[in-house]
């Protein structure tokens, strides 16, 4: 059983973020927690109900190989990763394995991502690293797309620029009505990704992560709704 009483002050800790850790709101101390009671959900099945609400039907979303990948890639991300920056490596190795030319990083097609980087330069902060574009226009080449950054998802057409910072995340909604599962950042029609080229996996890699993102950098944040 894990004591969540601040060995510092006494206070009633929170959990963060990283599953292995948990934070005393009083005097912001951080410990290490080697095992917690919640651990003992079936992991390989269960989205750690601690973190997330969620209503997705993973045994549905395992009857077809594109819905598989991804929640397959999505629950080892926040059940077992448990860190935005290590899913963030778990990610590039699988874009890595991809040569699509609609999906770009700093080293796959890196001219694409400068493109795409220079579209949505407007809405970046000092010191914010964009790590993914994918194309959505048929023809785009870096004119129509979703860049994913360590603080924000963006989308953006020829006419604007859109994006949802991770620390605001409450909500992600699946699209798997078609062939491509796509996300849908706080439910927005406007932002979203699918990283199309990467067998879905990158998709779910790509959701655990900006999830990941979101407890790390909002430390108010109890749950995230799946719907
Ligand atoms: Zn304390």
């Amino acid at each position: 059983m894990v004591s969540n009483i601040c060995q510092n002050c006494g206070g009633l800790m929170e959990w963060t973020g990283d599953r292995r850790k948990m934070r005393c709101p009083f005097c912001m101390s951080e410990f290490l927690i080697e095992e917690r009671e919640t651990d003992a959900f079936d992991k390989a099945n269960v989205i750690d109900p601690l973190l997330f609400r969620s209503e997705w039907d993973i045994s549905k979303l395992r009857e077809k190989s594109n819905g598989k990948d991804f929640i397959t890639e999505f629950l080892t991300g926040v059940n077992e990763v448990g860190s935005a920056e290590k899913e963030q490596e778990n990610l590039f190795k699988i874009l890595s394995k991809s040569d699509n030319s609609d999906m770009a990083t700093e080293s796959i097609h890196p001219e694409l991502f400068r493109t795409a980087v220079q579209r949505v330069a407007s809405v970046l902060e000092p010191g914010e690293k964009p790590l993914v574009y994918q194309n959505s226009g048929l023809f785009s080449k870096g004119k129509e797309g979703s860049v994913i950054t360590d603080r924000r998802t963006i989308t953006y057409d020829t006419k604007k620029v859109m994006f949802e910072l991770h620390k605001d995340i409450r909500s992600l909604q699946l699209d798997n009505g078609g062939d491509i599962p796509s996300i849908r950042v706080n439910e927005q029609f406007a932002v979203r990704f699918s990283m199309i080229g990467t067998g879905y996996k990158g998709t779910g890699a790509a959701a655990a992560m900006i999830c990941l993102y979101a407890f790390a950098q909002e430390p108010d944040l109890k749950q995230i709704r799946l719907v």
